[in-house]
């Protein structure tokens, strides 16, 4: 058997295209223009790279895209005034604090300090208790762009068996609760897990959010099932020259070649999960928005 490929890319734009749509619609007739504030404190290049991302693609779904670059020495205080500021301004409907922050900050207090119906990320605690007692809230990102390409791919998901690697507050867990709301029956493993292969292989849908590169082999994989594959781990060049240089690949937490000789479906790294997460986070901005204006965020197709 030779997997489909998910392709994440794909869905992520016609995702996008579709937010962007209902945008223009919330401004034409309400006269709301969604928000994001993107707040970066420090130097750190990946995550500079991400903000920018984040900022142009914000800016092309015709939102309105705010970056607030702090230097490495900001105080706690500091960021936390800037936080307020940011919830009380009306034209601002999300808010995502780029992680890591520096050692010398409180990454819980500042998160928390967040406006819950402003936590585009989800990572409030607010947002993961309304996620786990089924009320309307903000969803984190990466589980909820892979539980849409799930219903994507599979349509109904009731009934299935789900094993989710990992459990993490911000993918695991809340990947986990997203599956058991599709009455999917869920197990969560983590390192503790006995006979994790075993589990694996009762899975008609397994999700991999674990951080080690192809950690998940192929004959861990029920035939015909679903993997979606949620790791980005940097691994040498596999051309030596290139590798003594010390370029890098990315692969994710699947090996993905093994796998897809046994999966039914399987998300690709890259080109997978990575892509909708930042589309989920300006759908995540496009509902926030809806809700600060009393309007329900029926996206169009
Ligand atoms: P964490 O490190 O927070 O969590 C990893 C989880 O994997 C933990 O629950 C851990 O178990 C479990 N684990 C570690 N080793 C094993 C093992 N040997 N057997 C079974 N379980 C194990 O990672 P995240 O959840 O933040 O991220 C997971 C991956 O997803 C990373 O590769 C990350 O880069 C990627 N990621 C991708 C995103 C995207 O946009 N595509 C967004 C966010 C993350 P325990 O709790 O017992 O320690």
């Amino acid at each position: 058997m030779t997997a489909e490929r998910i392709d994440g890319k794909a869905f992520a734009a016609r995702l996008t295209a579709r937010v962007k749509a209902a945008s223009d619609r919330l401004q034409a007739e309400h006269g709301v223009k969604p928000g994001l504030a993107v707040v970066i404190v420090g130097e750190d290049p990946a995550s500079q790279i991400y903000v920018r991302n984040k900022g142009e693609q914000t800016q092309a779904a015709g939102m309105r895209s705010d970056t607030h670059r702090l230097a490495d020495d900001t105080t706690q205080d500091q960021l936390l005034a800037l936080i307020a500021q940011l919830n009380a301004d009306p034209g601002i409907h999300g808010i995502l604090v780029q992680l890591p922050l520096p050692d010398h900050i409180d990454s819980a207090a500042v998160l928390g300090a967040i406006d819950p119906d402003k936590d585009v990320d989800g990572f409030h605690v607010v947002n993961a208790g309304r996620l786990a007692v089924g009320l309307p809230g903000l969803v984190p990102c990466t589980p909820l762009g892979c539980s849409l390409m799930l219903k994507d791919a599979l349509g109904d998901l009731s009934g299935l068996n789900a094993v989710v690697i990992g459990r993490s507050n911000i993918v695991g867990k809340p990947m986990a609760q997203l599956l058991l709301a599709e009455s999917c029956t869920v197990t969560i493993a983590h390192s503790r897990t006995r006979d994790l292969p075993a589990l694996a292989r009762t899975a008609d849908i397994l999700v991999a959010a674990v951080g080690r590169p192809e950690f998940v082999r192929g004959d861990w994989i029920k035939p015909g099932a679903t993997v979606i594959d949620v790791g980005i781990n940097r691994v040498p060049s596999l051309d030596p020259a290139k590798a003594a240089e010390g370029k890098t690949r990315v692969v994710g937490d699947v090996a993905y070649a093994e796998a897809a000789e046994v999966a039914g479906r399987i998300t690709p790294v890259p080109g997978g999960v990575g892509p909708m997460t930042i589309a989920c986070l300006l759908m995540n901005t496009w509902t926030a928005a809806c809700r600060s204006a009393g309007v329900e965020p029926v996206l169009g197709e």
